[in-house]
């Protein structure tokens, strides 16, 4: 077993759209799903296309007591994998989901609308594993790791998700914009906020962040839900997070696209924190 206190691994690190193809090979085509394992318990950060591969290694070999599947919201680049999770078929695995719904039955709600059988054959009563539901306050009574959740600033409900243990922590904040960008709303919301998600990162060991566009891509995007890559850096710097991790890769930005801003990136110098971009594949001990 490891010996550090979190895995980390990025199944699907690409927004919108799954992008199969030469062109997204190296930061990868699958959407947003990104496992933290903490002893014998795993997160999964999202459900997108992602989540099959992530699966079908679990339907293998699991060497986890608890799976729990929290997905940020409903999306569908944060939930397509979903009905392809191999575990889901399967009698011998423990699997707790949980959601933006401030009740089971809204959660199961949403995804009776995936689990139709005008979408898909296999409705969520007929999955072998029987996936518990459970609220953001069932699953932290049940997690053998802190966790705490934040409303992001995303069309439709959103949830930001801090995990903790011992002096460590892992944030997952996808999607999400910086509330400062819209500047018709009260200056003392956007105070609150900006503190409240302050506090909700500080010092924050590795923060994944969304990243959809590049800087001179947000300006027509504004109001879209999504952060450039300077808001993210911006959002690490201000919390003194300890490591930035940049993700939900717009479908439009191509591998050799995201090489030419990560030497950019290298070029300018006063970084306090370490910023890594998330590539489908890629491992972190923490
Ligand atoms: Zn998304
Ligand atoms: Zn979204």
């Amino acid at each position: 077993m490891m010996k550090k206190d979190f895995e980390i691994r990025f199944w699907g690190t690409r927004g919108s759209i799954a992008r199969p193809g030469k062109e997204f090979s190296k930061f990868g085509g699958n959407t947003s799903c990104v496992s933290i394992a903490c002893q014998n318990n795993l997160y999964i950060c999202d459900a997108g296309t992602g989540l099959k591969n992530l699966g079908d290694e679990l339907a293998k070999h699991n060497p986890y007591q608890n799976i729990f599947i929290i997905v940020s919201h409903f999306h569908l680049d944060h939930v397509a994998g979903l009905p392809f999770f191999a575990p889901f078929y399967k009698k011998n695995h423990n699997i707790f989901l949980t959601g933006p719904a401030s009740s089971v039955s809204k959660l199961k709600t949403s995804l009776n609308k995936i689990f139709d059988r005008e979408l898909f054959p296999v409705n969520w009563n007929q999955l072998l594993g029987k996936p518990k539901l459970l609220t953001h306050k069932e699953i932290m009574q049940k997690a053998n790791a802190t966790l705490d959740f934040i409303r992001l600033n995303h069309p439709g409900q959103t949830y930001g998700l801090k995990i903790t243990t011992g002096s460590k922590s892992v944030v997952y904040f996808c999607d999400q914009e910086p509330l400062n960008q819209f500047e018709h709303l009260p200056k003392r919301q956007i105070a609150n906020h900006k503190k409240n998600t302050q506090k909700f990162l500080q010092q924050t060991s590795v923060l994944i962040s969304d990243a959809h566009f590049f800087n001179n891509q947000y300006k027509q995007h504004r109001g879209w839900g999504h952060s450039s890559w300077q808001h993210a850096i911006a959002l690490a710097s201000e919390a003194h997070a300890k490591k930035l991790i940049l993700t939900h890769h717009a479908p439009e930005n191509t591998d050799k696209d995201i090489a030419y801003q990560i030497k950019n990136l290298k070029d300018s110098k006063t970084k306090e924190f370490k910023i890594d971009v998330a590539r489908e594949g890629m491992s972190i001990l923490v």
